[in-house]
């Protein structure tokens, strides 16, 4: 583990493409790794613990790359950038000054909260950019379950906060098919988005306000609170889908989801074992690689891996016991097993962890021996 990352530099001449890239900015790394523990996220468990660079060194840095590379937006990256401990700070400073340049600076990842949404807005003079939000569920039983702080109240604060500041298109972010989710709380998903909409403009309907509702499903990764849950088959997703379908059926929403057999497939992949390979291998044969979302095809893996005697629904659909020795248990990725456990028995008891850069050491196991680095306020290292 990189502990010093200032003592890290960053590439600041980064290789600039001669075509038009899909993220044509500059991305500077403000921080790695995030303690806000929610359950489903593998970035968040592997990436601790949390490691922040100094404010002089990304303003020195900053500029410096925008400078080399000629971009037009400087995007201050991180698994939640406003959760710098300087965040206000840089931004302001880096705005004020790349302002003259007509160079944006904008916040990739944001938490869902009224703080984000003005921080974005102070950052809108030169580009006006998309905001989106992610509140990933919209029942109070499974935000404690994933473990994400946040109420109703919040999002709707947020997102009035964002249509005060002039935001009329809001992207929303959820996720379906998480542990112990119920029809209800995807009902829940649809009220909680009528309810923007009727009083997103300070209590009052926002008639011109379009919100933009992207779906996920969830699939569990190893190294998560989540390795031993089972994923939805495809029909039970393809149910919830109708069901979104049905719920959002609002003037001004528009609902996309992440195409089902796709997540299935992430599903088989992410949570496979050695014998998998010659599946894969097989697949690539009948020519599942050819790289065009258009041409994916479910049947041609799920006929890739029944060749090799395997069935995808045991990998997928399968909630694992705790004793059950995981194919990537020899693979240390920094939180310890028990850690790991803990937390996954805490989400069937509905039960929440705190952000250990706030509440203390909560002993994932993230820092090893050493003490936990700096930027980790509030911690208590025993
Ligand atoms: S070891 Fe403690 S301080 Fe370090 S990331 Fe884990 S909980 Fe946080």
């Amino acid at each position: 583990m990189v502990e010093d990352l200032d003592g890290h530099a960053l590439p600041r001449r980064p290789v600039v493409p001669l075509v038009e890239s899909v993220h044509d900015r500059c991305s500077l790394e403000i921080f790695r790794g995030c303690t806000r523990g929610c359950r489903f996220c593998q970035a968040g468990m592997v990436y601790r613990p949390v490691r922040e660079r100094e404010e002089e060194n990304l303003f020195r840095w900053g500029l410096e790359m925008v400078r080399n590379t000629g971009c037009d937006e400087l995007s201050l990256s991180a698994l939640s950038s406003a959760d710098h401990s300087r965040i206000l700070e840089l931004s302001d400073r880096l705005a004020r000054e790349l302002e003259k340049e007509r160079v944006a600076v904008s916040l990739p990842s944001l938490r869902t909260d009224t703080f984000s949404v003005e921080l974005a807005a102070r950052l809108r003079r030169v580009k006006r950019t998309g905001l989106t939000l992610a509140p990933e569920v919209a029942s109070p039983r499974l935000r404690r379950s994933i473990n994400k702080e946040l109420s109703d109240e919040d999002l709707l604060e947020a997102v009035s906060a964002a249509y005060r500041e002039g935001w009329r298109k809001i992207k929303l972010y959820f996720m379906i098919g998480l542990p112990g989710e119920s029809e209800e709380d995807v009902e829940c998903i649809g009220d909680l988005v009528r309810r923007i909409m009727r009083q997103a403009d300070g209590g009052a309907p926002a008639r011109d306000l379009r919100l933009s509702v992207s779906v996920s499903t969830f699939v569990p990764k190893p190294h998560t609170p989540f390795q031993w849950c089972r994923q939805m088959s495809l029909p039970e997703v393809a149910r919830r889908h109708f069901a979104l379908k049905e719920a959002l059926r609002v003037r001004g929403v528009t609902l996309r989801w992440h195409e089902r057999e796709m997540s299935y497939l992430e599903g088989v992949l992410s949570r496979g074992d050695r014998r998998l390979a010659p599946a894969v291998a097989a697949a690539a044969r009948e020519g599942c690689f050819d790289g065009w979302s258009e041409h994916f095809s479910w049947e041609r893996w799920e006929r890739a891996i029944n060749s090799q005697g395997l069935d995808a629904a045991w990998y997928v659909e399968r909630e694992r016991e705790l004793s059950e020795v995981l194919p990537w248990d020899h693979l240390h990725a920094g939180v310890d097993k028990g850690f790991l456990r803990e937390e996954y028995l805490k989400a069937k008891r509905g039960e929440t962890t705190g952000d250990c850069r706030r509440s203390g050491c909560l002993r994932c196991g993230a820092c090893g021996e050493a003490s936990p680095p700096v930027g980790q306020a509030g911690v208590d290292t025993g």
